[in-house]
């Protein structure tokens, strides 16, 4: 299993008492394979991701990142563990304002430490890869909401993660716009043998996914969603 979750707790403070956002979750995706989380709001799912992203240290339980322990690494271990294995798609495509498609994947590869030459056809194909060839030189403004999201994702693979975690990526987008997405998140997943976790409230788009899984009130249980309804 490329990224495994085992029996993840994650409490926040809540005042004198605590908010359980995880309560016990269990979750493995295997290389190639695509899982959406559904749920309702406040159920716990951007902070599996951010369990997953190393983002924040589970309060109990065990995360494994690429074959790696990695639930008492350090800060500098974990950045190292992001940059290196795991690319991140949030909503928003926050993407730097002042710089070119191309530029915002080259930053990337800055920051890896990749050869320039070697980064510089690496970004250009992954931009034909979510067909932006034509746009490279553009900056986020000049760009549709699509076409940001498009980047976002092309950036988030530049440093060839394993991992994929996206959240919510298509609820900005128009609804056709947003089954395009899914659609290349599920193509990129196959080709580059990537496990990908995608939180949707989208259910048209679960058709497209390998594994469906729900998130309600923290606990995470398997299926909750079939093409027949
Ligand atoms: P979802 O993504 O499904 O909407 P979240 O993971 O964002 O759910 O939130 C799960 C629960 O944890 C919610 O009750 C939310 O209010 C709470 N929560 C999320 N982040 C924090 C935080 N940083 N501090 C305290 N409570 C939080
Ligand atoms: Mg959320």
């Amino acid at each position: 299993m490329t990224l495994k979750l085992t029996d993840v707790v994650l409490t926040y403070p809540d005042g004198e008492r605590t908010l359980t956002a995880l309560n016990h979750v269990d979750l493995a995706v295997a290389p190639g394979e695509f899982t959406a989380v559904v749920g309702p709001s406040g159920s716990g799912k951007s902070s599996l991701l951010a369990v997953a992203a190393t983002l924040i240290r589970p309060t109990s339980g065990t995360v494994s990142v690429a074959g790696t322990d990695v639930t008492d690494a350090g800060q500098a271990a974990r950045t190292r563990i992001r940059r290196d294995h795991i690319g991140i798609i949030f909503q928003q495509s926050n993407l730097l304002p002042s710089l070119t498609a191309l530029d915002q994947l080259l930053v990337m590869a800055h920051i890896a430490g990749t050869r320039p030459a070697a980064a510089s056809a690496r970004a250009r194909e992954l931009l034909g890869a979510v067909d932006l060839a034509d746009k490279h030189g553009k900056l986020p403004h000049q760009l549709s909401g699509g076409e940001r999201q498009r980047v976002n994702i092309a950036r988030a693979l530049m440093n060839e993660p394993e991992i994929l975690l996206v959240d919510e990526p298509t609820s900005a987008l128009d609804h056709r716009r947003g089954e395009l997405i899914v659609a290349l998140l599920a193509t990129l997943t196959r080709k580059n043998n990537l496990a990908t976790v995608m939180v949707t409230h989208d259910t048209s788009t679960l058709a497209m996914v390998d594994t469906v899984v729900t998130m309600t009130d923290g606990t995470l249980t398997s299926g909750g969603w079939s093409p027949t309804g």
